[in-house]
């Protein structure tokens, strides 16, 4: 009989039967708030751990209805004919979503208790069975909530369901070790192994977040690590940041596998209805050929250490073996 756990957290979303985000079927919870600030973030929504409200333009007829009825007057036409949020007034009371007749406004973000998780990750247990799979947690940086995350993950191992993490690891040690005794796997990015260059994309420094994989790698609990790069053509794929991250990683045991993410744009609606400029709009996906050599680069260096290319990208999967 499990313990009935009543912590609330903030959850961005969660998606079900995902072959990406770990071994097997597997269901995401996307947890709010992150301390990074990636340029290329695919999922901006999640950054704050408040919920937020979104404007999908391509919805609004510009009946004007919303406008009279924002409690704080924060709605307006803008000159462009499109409904101006002022988000400084907007104090996040969410009637408009209620007044709009065509959906155009849009909440992200909900608060659920530990139970709540659970319960429904435990809907897909018999996915998880037959393929091996379980769930994952993701963000966002899901060690912000580490009290709600290590509740979540302890009532998942307790049902017997494999768990897995996706982390920047940009937290306190501490805060980190809570989780481990209940965690399977841990998918940690290294988006660029200089500090400077590190700060310069994320907001943040590396220092941390190298010197906890160190940490984890001697960790007493049993897990995995895998790596994960993402490949953003022009501010972190030299062969030198490339070769280094490769260096660093073929000197700890814990890492399966490095795993190439390549860039996307996928984020960019969601950046249009929160209105934040997307920095990285002159930047394209890289090619199929550009991954692959830099496969055949990391391979040439013969260590031990497998190298992947994630090939779940929607518009035109990167398949090495053709
Ligand atoms: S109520 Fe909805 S459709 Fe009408 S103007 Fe406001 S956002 Fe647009
Ligand atoms: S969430 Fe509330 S305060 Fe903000 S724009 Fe909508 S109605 Fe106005």
């Amino acid at each position: 009989m499990l313990e009935k756990i009543n912590r609330k957290g903030s959850i961005l979303r969660i998606e079900r039967a995902s072959i990406h985000d770990g071994d097997g079927i597997r269901t995401v919870v996307y947890f709010n708030g992150c301390p990074l600030k990636c340029k290329w973030c695919s999922t901006p929504e999640s950054q704050n751990i408040n919920d937020k409200l979104g404007y999908i333009q391509k919805k609004c007829t510009i009946c004007k209805r919303c406008i009279s009825h924002c409690p704080e007057n924060a709605l307006s036409l803008s000159n462009d004919e499109k409904i101006h949020i002022d988000r400084s007034k907007c104090t996040s009371c969410f009637k408009c979503i209620d007044i709009c007749p065509f959906g155009a406004f849009k909440k992200y973000g909900m608060t659920m208790s530990v139970d709540e998780v659970i319960n429904e990750i435990s809907k897909d247990e018999l996915f998880y069975f037959h393929s091996n799979g379980g769930v994952t947690i993701s963000g966002g940086e899901c060690l912000i909530q580490v009290e709600f995350l290590r509740d979540v993950l302890k009532g998942c191992k307790m049902k017997g369901i494999n768990t897995a993490i996706e982390t920047s690891l940009f937290a306190k040690y501490k805060d980190i070790e809570k989780v481990l005794p209940f965690v399977d796997t841990l998918f940690i990015d290294i988006k660029h192994m200089d500090s400077s260059c590190h700060k310069a994309l994320t907001g943040v420094k590396n220092d941390i977040i190298l010197d906890n994989i160190i940490k984890l790698d001697s960790s007493k609990y049993n897990f995995d690590i895998r790596i994960r790069v993402p490949i953003i053509p022009g501010l972190n794929d030299s062969d030198y940041n490339l070769l280094d991250t490769l260096e660093f990683c073929n000197k700890l045991s814990k890492i399966r596998y490095i795993e190439l993410l390549p860039y996307h744009r996928y984020g960019i609606d969601t950046y249009n209805s929160l209105d934040i400029e997307y920095e990285l709009k002159n930047i394209n996906s890289p090619s199929k050929d550009c991954i692959k050599r830099i496969v055949s680069l990391l391979e040439q260096k013969k260590y031990s250490l497998e190298i992947r290319a994630n090939t779940g990208i929607p518009d035109g999967s990167i398949d090495l073996t053709k």
